[in-house]
């Protein structure tokens, strides 16, 4: 069933790469001519495994494909468990004509794409996103790498894949929590950067919730689109760049209390992105009638619209002054100037973002 398959083209000259979208490619599309060897190491987990590591495979016909099964979760994304990419690479004799190929999650991604970049100082890597939040996010901007115990993300290259295949039966099995955090990086998209997406969205919400095939591609395709439109316009990550961030200060926040993995990413970027238009409305920036379409698209995708029970604006501006994103300790903020136009600023009234804090603090 290929009635509905689109090619995006990620421009970075050189490393110009596709990202092809659709159902039922797992098992069917065939990427042998990406891979310059005749080796394959597919990385995934213990969960991804048995539903699409034998279809995974079907995609290289004709190569020598091995594979290293990880277990399963972001604690796992450390020095340790990458090692066994390493063992399992050196054990098969895999040389610098090897190809990585990670199947799986953003972690499976972000820990594949790592080993690739420094195995024998960087081998080609392919890229099979298997939930929706990797779909959208990790597909484009080339980052890898693993977590240090004293920080998310700090050990990490920039490394670009030589083709990303995403298809959207995948997510049928995934759990519905997760479809409603990639839901929120969607979303994201359409209030940063792109009003018709937006509308688009609003009209399609319920299918996307439901996992209609050819919905699905078209939202991949929008959301995958605009990452690298926003990417780039600011390759170094100096500027625009930073609105790629919308809901994920306060996110941060909420998921830094809650603890790790009890709140999804995205289902803190979605209460964030509620709060951000929270504040961009009592800042004089959007109008009510904004921040309701807002605060209703993010609530139809199944996100949770307050903190977390117990959590207090106490709480948020302690988590919330460790920022990355804060210059010289003032706080910065992705705010909406209008839907489908945000801004990074530090003009944040304090008395106003007070007042946010505490309409989320039930
Ligand atoms: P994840 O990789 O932990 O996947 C979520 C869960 O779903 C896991 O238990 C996984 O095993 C399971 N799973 C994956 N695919 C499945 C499927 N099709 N069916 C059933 N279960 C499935 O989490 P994630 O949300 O995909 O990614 C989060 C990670 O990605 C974080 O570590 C984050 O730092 C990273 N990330 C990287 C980038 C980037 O640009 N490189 C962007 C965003 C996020
Ligand atoms: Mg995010």
């Amino acid at each position: 069933m290929r009635d509905s398959v689109r090619e995006l083209t990620v421009d970075l000259g050189e490393r110009t790469y596709p990202i092809v979208i659709g159902q039922g490619l797992l098992g069917s599309y065939d990427l042998a001519p990406f891979v310059q060897g005749q080796q394959v190491m597919i990385v995934t987990n213990e969960t991804v495994a048995p539903l699409y590591l034998e279809s995974a495979r079907a995609c290289f016909p004709g190569k020598q494909v091995d594979t290293v099964v990880l277990p399963d979760g972001e604690k796992y994304k450390d020095w340790q468990t990458l090692n066994r990419i390493f063992d399992g690479l050196l054990e098969k004799r895999h040389s610098r004509k090897t190809t990585l190929v990670a199947l799986g999650g953003g972690v499976v991604g972000d820990m594949a794409g790592f080993a690739a970049a420094s195995y024998q100082r960087g081998v080609p890597f392919i890229q099979m996103p298997t939930t929706l939040l990797s779909q959208v996010d990790s597909s484009v901007g080339g980052k890898t790498g693993i977590n240090h115990p004293l920080g998310k993300n700090m050990i990490g290259a920039f490394h670009q894949p030589e083709v990303v295949l995403i298809d959207t039966d995948t997510l049928r099995t995934l759990p519905p929590r997760e479809v409603s955090a990639g839901l929120a990086e969607v979303i994201k998209y359409g209030l940063i950067r792109d009003t018709d997406f937006l509308c688009w969205l609003e009209q399609e919400i319920a299918s996307l919730v439901d996992l209609d095939p050819a919905t699905l591609v078209e939202a991949i395709y929008r959301s995958c689109a605009c990452k690298a439109d926003v990417v780039a316009l600011d390759e170094r990550e100096s500027g625009l760049r930073a609105i790629l961030n919308l809901g994920h200060t306060f996110g941060h926040a909420i998921e830094t209390f809650a603890g790790y993995g009890n709140w999804l990413h995205g289902e803190a970027v979605g209460t964030g992105m509620m709060m951000a238009a929270d504040l961009s409305l009592r800042q004089g920036m959007i109008r009510e009638q904004e921040r309701t379409r807002a605060v209703r698209i993010i609530e139809r995708a199944n996100l949770p619209a307050r903190a977390p029970a117990g959590m207090t604006p106490d709480d948020f501006r302690r988590l919330m002054a460790v920022d990355k994103k804060n210059v010289d300790g003032s706080l910065r903020l992705v705010l909406l100037r209008a839907l489908g136009d945000a801004v990074v600023t530090d003009q944040v009234d304090v008395s106003q973002l007070d007042a946010t804090l505490r309409a989320f603090c039930v």
